[in-house]
This record gives structure tokens, C-alpha cells and sequence, in this order.
């Protein structure tokens, strides 16, 4: 074992379930007791290789029909480089479809992450063409990125649900918003059109300002939505939520590709880096 995973699993499993199929349905019992739907994500992205991007499509498959088989409230989230987005266009095209067809046969919904600039425009255009066959599917928009906007009207037109979130990659100030202000901003300006036009759509966050703007938004116009928020960030939110009377969701990441993910969970909290470093001595 080398330093990855002797030192910095166990702080991971902070924010994801684990490395098995199994240990990702455990954790979404427990959501699920205390009222929380799950999204489930397995980890990997920009997967080059075409036999592991079948890999990754078979995994998916066995875990919605976990979630089914185990009485599980939730459904998957799926990246689409991690089906062969930017390596074997028509092969991606192949697998998301057999992901998207069997979320039909379960009666669940299905996620697609947003993930780094260079896949942004592909996304969106594949999410519209999937969602047209499979209308039960959502993809993520980051209020960070400038283009969010219109993105976000071009899907709304199209009749597509959206999981809003700030944004987590790191982008030049050419296609993202540069300061956190301007981010939260823009958050809030995104939240202000779904709540005009959208339905069934998802908040993505665990910044409280603005999930009481939702709250408020939510008082004035009575529409379908829920929060969804990351394992282990902000545990005691989640059940306030759920008992104030919202739909709560938690998106559970697991898989042996847990590090990429990880890293961008210590990284983007100052408080994380103490906790890394408190957990070396
Ligand atoms: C359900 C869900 C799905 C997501 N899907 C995507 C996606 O598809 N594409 C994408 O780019 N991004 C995605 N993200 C990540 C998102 O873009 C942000 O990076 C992340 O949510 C942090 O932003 P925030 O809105 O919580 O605000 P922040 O301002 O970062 O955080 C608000 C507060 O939450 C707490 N907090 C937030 N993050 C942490 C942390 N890592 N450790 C400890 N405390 C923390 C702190 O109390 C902080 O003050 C997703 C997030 C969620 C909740």
C-alpha cells in the first residue's frame, strides 16, 4: 500500500463510501433512514481506454439495479468522460444510452456531472439528445462558468432539469466568474430562473445563504425540487432540512478512482489542509 492510500483513504472516506458497490449501498440505507435520498456516483473520469469505459457502463448498470433490488431511494450520477467523452465518442453514445435505458426499466432518474470547460459544450449537447429519448434524466450546471446562463434558458426551453452547483474546477477567468462573490452571485441570479421556469430541478450546495434564498424562492412559487448535498459536508444541515419538510438528497461517491475527487474536497476548504496535515503526524 502506498502513502495515497495509507494516509489519505481513511481521511477520504469522509466524502466517499468506500471502494465497493457494497459499502455505497450501506451508506444509502443510512441516508435513507433518516429521510435523505442518495445520488450514487462511481469515481472515475477521462477513462481512454474503451474496454474500461464498458467497465465503468456494467458498473453502473449493477448499481441501479442494487438501488432497486435494496429498496434504495436514489439513483446514479453519471460523468460522461468516465463512458468515453473526448476518447470513443460513439462508444460513450452506446453505453450512456444502455445507463439511460435501464434508469427507464427501474423507474429511477438519472444524473449526468458537469465536468472541466472542454467538455462543457459536449455535455450539454449530449444531455439534450438523451433526454429527448429519456426524459427522466438531469444534468449539472456550475454557476461559476459565465456561459451557465444561456445554457441554463437552452435547457429549460428544451424542457431538461438541472442540478445547479458553484463549480468545481479549476478554469481561467476567461470562462469562469473570478471571485466567490461574483460566483455566489450568479448562483443566486441561476436560482432566481429556476424557480421561475424550472421543475423537478436540483440545488447543489452547502452554502447556506443561498439555500435560504431557495427557501425563500420556494415560499413564493410552490415547485418541485430538492437539495442535494455532498457525503459528509454539513451532516447536521442535511436533517434540519429534511425536518423542516424539503426533499434532501446525498451524493455518495465510491469506487478505487477515489483520489481525484478527494483531493478537490480537501482542496477547495481551507480547514480540510489541517486535517490532512493533523492526520500525517
Ligand atoms: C450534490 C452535488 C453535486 C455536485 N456535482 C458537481 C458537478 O457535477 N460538477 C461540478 O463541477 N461540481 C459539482 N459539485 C461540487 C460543487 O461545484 C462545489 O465544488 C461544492 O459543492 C462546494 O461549493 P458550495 O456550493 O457548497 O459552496 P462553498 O462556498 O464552497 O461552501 C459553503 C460551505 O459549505 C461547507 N463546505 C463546502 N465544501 C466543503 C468541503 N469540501 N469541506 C468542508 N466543508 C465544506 C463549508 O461550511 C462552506 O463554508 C457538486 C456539489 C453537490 C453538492
Amino acid at each position: 500500500m502506498g502513502l495515497k492510500e495509507t494516509v489519505v483513504l481513511p481521511l477520504a472516506k469522509r466524502w466517499i463510501s468506500g471502494v465497493t458497490l457494497d459499502s455505497a449501498i450501506d451508506d444509502a440505507k443510512k441516508a435513507n433512514s433518516k429521510g435523505i435520498g442518495v445520488v450514487v456516483n462511481f469515481l472515475g473520469e477521462e477513462i481512454k481506454d474503451p474496454s474500461e469505459a464498458d467497465a465503468h457502463a456494467a458498473q453502473y448498470l449493477r448499481l441501479q439495479q442494487a438501488i432497486s433490488d435494496n429498496g434504495i431511494s436514489g439513483f446514479v450520477s453519471v460523468k460522461l468522460t468516465q463512458l468515453g467523452l473526448g476518447a470513443d465518442e460513439t462508444g460513450m453514445e452506446a453505453r450512456l444510452e444502455k445507463v439511460a435505458t435501464n434508469a427507464d426499466r427501474l423507474n429511477q432518474l438519472l444524473w449526468i456531472d458537469m465536468e472541466g470547460s472542454n467538455f462543457t459544450e459536449e455535455t450539454i449537447k449530449v444531455y439534450l439528445a438523451t433526454r429527448e429519448k429519456h426524459p427522466r434524466t438531469g444534468v449539472a450546471l456550475q454557476a461559476y462558468a459565465r456561459r451557465s446562463e444561456s445554457d441554463l434558458k437552452r435547457i429549460l426551453d428544451a424542457g431538461g432539469t438541472v442540478r445547479l452547483v458553484k463549480g468545481a474546477y479549476r478554469e481561467s477567468s476567461d470562462f469562469v466568474f473570478p471571485t466567490r462573490k461574483e460566483v455566489r452571485e450568479n448562483y443566486a441570479k441561476l436560482l432566481g430562473i429556476l424557480f421561475e421556469r424550472g421543475e423537478g430541478f436540483a440545488i447543489g450546495t452547502h452554502d447556506s445563504a443561498l439555500i435560504d434564498e431557495a427557501k425563500e424562492l420556494a415560499g413564493q412559487r410552490h415547485v418541485d425540487f430538492h437539495f442535494e448535498l455532498l457525503k459528509g459536508i454539513r451532516d447536521e444541515l442535511k436533517e434540519e432540512l429534511v425536518k423542516s419538510g424539503y426533499k434532501v438528497s446525498e451524493y455518495l461517491p465510491y469506487g478505487d478512482r477515489w483520489y481525484a475527487y478527494s483531493k478537490r474536497r480537501i482542496t477547495e476548504h481551507p480547514s480540510n489542509i489541517w486535517l490532512l496535515l493533523r492526520s500525517l503526524v
